[in-house]
């Protein structure tokens, strides 16, 4: 068998491995999920602390008109002559009193869950800056390395038209429907009596018919197989 058959099958062999590094190198998805997921906490977690900044807000007026009107009624009390105005203004007072205390309690909620909100998106904003500078740093590599992948494969490219002119039709034929046959590994090789393909030791009667043959196929595999003279 030509040897040519068998060097066209390392260059193949080498160039797709190459492809299949290129296809392996992680190009930052898994990192780019990872940042918009912390993304989408980080933007909740703001929302989250708006409402409850503008709840308290509200709260906080709510607590100031209430003021307002305990300081208006118990003005009211001191000049009150009328025991029914009276009774009514202490009534009044009373549950006024019991909303400003209310208002207070949830005011001291509102400012406490704020506070741990406050310091949530810190936490997010810093695990934020730190999946960014992740995917820069994947991204960086991905680029250097799928550029030096591709330059060697390039070059394996280019190297091989001088291989495949040195085949004949028949040769180039023989060889595409195996490479085809067999995903890409259709050539194989005798070493010490063993094919390289499939591992299967070769008769000693087939290894010497082998070496005169145009195209042996191993016994086992049925791959092309060079067998070169010993
Ligand atoms: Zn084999």
């Amino acid at each position: 068998m030509n040897r040519v058959l068998l060097d066209l099958q390392r260059l193949d062999t080498q160039t797709l491995a190459l492809s299949r590094a290129k296809k392996a190198l992680d190009d930052a998805t898994s990192a780019r999920a990872r940042r918009d997921e912390t993304q989408n906490l980080l933007d909740a977690a703001r929302a989250e602390e708006r409402g409850v900044n503008s709840t308290r807000g509200l709260r906080e007026g709510e607590l100031e008109a209430t003021e307002q009107k305990i300081a208006r009624q118990k003005s009211r009390l001191m000049n009150a002559s009328n025991s029914g105005d009276v009774a009514a203004l202490e009534r009044d007072l009373v549950g006024l009193s019991h909303a400003r205390g209310e208002l207070d309690e949830t005011i001291l909620e509102l400012m406490d869950e704020g506070d741990s909100l406050s310091k949530r998106i810190g936490q997010l904003e810093a695990e934020l800056a730190q999946n960014e500078s992740e995917v820069a740093r994947i991204e960086a590599e991905f680029k250097k390395k799928s550029a030096e992948l591709d330059g060697q494969i390039a070059a394996k490219r280019a190297g091989r038209p001088a291989l495949a002119t040195q085949l004949s039709p028949v040769e180039s034929e023989k060889y595409e429907t195996s490479f085809k046959k067999f995903a890409g590994l259709g050539v194989s090789e005798a070493q010490r009596g063993v094919c390289s393909a499939c591992g299967t030791t070769l008769s000693r009667d087939f290894l010497r018919d082998a070496v005169s043959e145009a195209f042996p196929q191993c016994e086992s595999c049925g791959r092309l197989i060079f067998v070169g003279a010993s």
